[in-house]
């Protein structure tokens, strides 16, 4: 049971830092409310228990103070609109008298919510003036609620300074979901613990793959990245991706999974075009790229290895495509590994903006058993690294 199951709201003036960084269009209308959707568990809690909720959140990145295209009054009309005979009010401001006001004229079954926090540098650049703003943001609070997963791998002032001027804190339902998989599911996972790890680049996932290294039974690789193993193992990679400078480190990755019994998986065949084009010409090839051609998928025997040793899984971690999947051309592998864990009873955790862009696509999230709402963030939990703004409420 979550923690905030257990709390009574009764009388309380909670404030949810939420994740409302939607896109919006030239009008400033919402065009994906997932964010909003995802928020509404917490809020509807803290309502109905009889409590208020004040709303904060960053919207976009403005650079020098407010700006109407960032504005977070563009949200109101569509979280209204999941709030049917709720008052939701909005005030342009995240700090001051008038957001003193309208916090204590705040009823209990209200929502009130507060201007971009990013118009403020103390939010998340200044870090000297961050607990003055934090202590501000927290008067007139009794709970605050952290429920923005996006941003907890970062100390800001709404994020987790906050947490040190409000008597009662915790976490609200969906960062909540997010520590039970991504930290307690992955920590003490059922086995066999598959992981899948995939996406441009080996840098990018260096820190991850260590951290997987050390927990999981078979590492699955795929991506641009599987070429610097490639290099480290000798194979010719021709024109494919790579990353000359950690190579050495590819080879002490690949030599720490053996001593460590894991059963660390490269591609054993790929789709090499011609050219970085989804009109290219392409050849299936084995662990040799031909010169003049680019790996930009895995194959089809590599598919179907990945695909038995998932089917064998209890726990799958997924976080990078298995190869250029934006072309169509390139995409067989991404959406063939998506149908393997829909398919598997493993539970299965996707996290990573990319990966989950293609399981959005295939039609398939609903065979998740967890889709991370946080890239950055994810990738640093899945790192094994304490977020800030978990720990801020957990403390
Ligand atoms: P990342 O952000 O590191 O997860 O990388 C995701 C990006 O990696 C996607 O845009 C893919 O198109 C790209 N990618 C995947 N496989 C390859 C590959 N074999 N060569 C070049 N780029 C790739």
């Amino acid at each position: 049971m979550a923690a905030i199951d257990s709390f009574d709201f009764k009388g309380k003036k909670a404030i949810i830092r939420v994740d409302f960084n939607v896109p919006l269009n030239d009008k400033f209308e919402v065009t994906d409310d997932t964010r909003i959707v995802g928020a509404l568990p917490t809020i509807k809690k803290i309502l109905n228990d009889g409590g208020a909720a004040v709303l904060m959140s960053h919207l976009g990145r403005p650079k020098e103070g407010p700006e109407e295209k960032f504005s977070l009054k563009h949200v109101i009309s569509k979280l209204q609109g999941y709030l049917p005979g709720v008052t939701v009010k909005f005030v342009d401001d995240c700090i001051g008298d008038k957001v003193l006001k309208a916090k204590a004229d705040l009823q209990m079954g209200e929502v009130l919510v507060l201007e971009n926090l990013r118009f403020y540098k103390a939010e998340d650049k200044d870090k000297e003036a961050m607990p003055g703003f934090a202590k501000q943001l927290a008067e007139g609070i009794d709970v605050y609620v952290n429920d923005a997963f996006g941003t907890a791998h970062r100390a800001h002032a709404s994020t987790a300074i906050i947490a040190q001027f409000v008597k009662e804190k915790m976490a609200g339902y969906l960062l909540d979901l997010e520590i039970k998989f991504l930290g307690d599911t992955v920590a003490n996972p059922e086995r066999p613990f598959v992981a899948i790890v995939g996406g441009a680049k080996v840098s990018g996932k260096l820190e991850v793959l260590k951290s997987l290294t050390s927990k999981c039974d078979t590492i699955l690789i795929g991506g641009g990245m599987a070429y610097t193993f490639y290099k480290a193992l000798g194979y010719k990679i021709g024109n494919s991706l790579v990353e000359e400078d950690l190579v050495d480190t590819a080879k002490q990755i690949l030599n720490d999974a053996k001593s460590k019994g894991v059963n660390f998986m490269l591609p054993v065949d790929n789709l090499a075009a011609d050219k970085f084009d989804n009109g290219a010409d392409i050849v299936e090839v084995g662990t040799e790229i031909p010169d003049g051609r680019m790996a930009l998928d895995i194959g089809s025997k590599t598919l179907a290895a990945y695909s038995a040793e998932i089917a064998k899984a209890k726990t799958v971690v997924w976080n990078g495509p298995m190869g250029c999947f934006e072309m169509s051309n390139f995409s067989k592998g991404t959406f063939g590994v998506c149908k393997a864990v829909a398919d598997s009873s493993a539970i299965s955790i996707i996290g990573g903006g990319d990966s989950v862009a293609a399981v959005n696509q295939s039609g398939l999230a609903d065979k998740m058993s967890h889709i991370s709402t946080g890239g950055g963030a994810s990738l640093e939990f899945l790192e094994g690294k304490e977020l800030p703004g978990i720990k801020a409420v957990r403390e």
